[in-house]
């Protein structure tokens, strides 16, 4: 990690590495494949990424399990961060939620507990339940995911200032939409915006023209930039903004790394401002 990397600080004052890492799709399968998953997370530990996103979601606890993996026995170096599903997010449901991912995970609390997407369970009761497992030590903090600017309105109805202290949210060239009103919204109320899929999935994103143009006037400590480096250092341009992509490989996750020193200039911002239009009106959030 170099002395320049990028760092967002929580409302509490919890200063952490803007570039994190997702395991969504992580320890699906066996074999190499999970060394390689594990290898991945390993090597951003030792270079200095702190933050961690998971959940009891992903692959039913198995995304968990490998992290759990992972981070053993250098607990103490991560920022874990896992989610509550809303079909779980009453009183009960996120007391026993909370422990079971702790099970999986190995370990005896969370850093940050997310509320994975609004559900039929009042926010009211989510959130008391949330403080109760802080008060008992099991989360050092919570906060949201998937929240546009109007539940984070109504949210500010039931929490005082800098309790919530994340909202996780999808942001990319590709989802632009949150520019218009929820990234002010969230930094307004110091809560930071954790970037998910910032690199498209790897999908189409990456075939972009556009984006390959900007790619090939820049390079990196791992040579040529690519696309994905590009779309990874334009999310990460944002401040507030802490961008979780998904490395699989030790590479991938290497390249991602070295996509924090990307400076764009004027110009490729301006062309990728063509290639994907910023938002002129309100656009719901979208998710995936
Ligand atoms: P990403 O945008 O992070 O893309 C991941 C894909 O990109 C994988 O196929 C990965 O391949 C590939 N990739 C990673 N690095 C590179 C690279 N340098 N060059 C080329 N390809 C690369 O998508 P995700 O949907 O995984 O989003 C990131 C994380 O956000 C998730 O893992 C999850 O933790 C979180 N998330 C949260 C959601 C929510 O509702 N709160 C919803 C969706 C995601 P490989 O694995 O082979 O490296």
């Amino acid at each position: 990690s170099n002395a320049m990397t990028k760092t967002v600080t929580l409302a509490d004052g919890t200063v952490l590495p803007a570039l994190g890492m997702g395991t969504w799709n992580m320890g699906e399968t066996g074999g190499t494949r999970f060394q390689d998953e594990v290898a991945s997370l390993r090597y951003g530990l030792d270079a200095g990424l702190r933050v961690i996103d998971t959940a009891e979601m992903y692959g039913n606890g198995r995304s968990e399990s490998l992290v759990g993996e992972a981070i053993f026995p250098q607990r103490d170096k991560v920022f874990l961060v896992s989610k509550v599903l809303p079909s779980n997010a009453s009183a009960d449901g996120v007391a026993t939620a909370c422990r079971n991912s702790l099970r999986r995970l190995g370990t005896d609390r969370l850093d940050l507990y997310l509320l994975h997407w609004r559900g039929g369970v009042p926010l009211g009761e989510t959130i008391q339940a949330f403080r109760k497992l802080k008060q008992e030590g099991l989360i050092r903090h919570w906060g949201v995911s998937n929240f546009d600017v109007e539940d984070i309105l109504e949210l500010e109805e039931y929490t005082r200032p800098g309790e919530c202290v994340v909202n996780q949210i999808l942001y990319s060239l590709e989802h632009r939409g949150v520019e218009y009103d929820l990234l002010d919204a969230d930094r307004h109320r110091n809560i930071v915006t954790m970037a998910y899929s910032p690199i498209g999935q790897g999908g189409a994103l990456l075939q972009n023209k556009a984006l390959k143009a900007v790619a090939a006037r820049h390079k990196t400590s791992t040579g040529p930039a690519t696309p994905a480096q590009i779309a990874l250092a334009w999310v990460l341009r944002q401040r507030n903004m802490l961008a979780i992509p998904k490395a699989g490989t030790v590479a991938h996750l290497k390249q991602n790394i070295a996509a924090q020193d990307i400076e764009l200039t004027e110009a490729d911002l301006t062309d990728l401002d063509q290639a994907f239009a910023p938002p002129s009106r309100k656009v719901s959030l979208e998710m995936i």
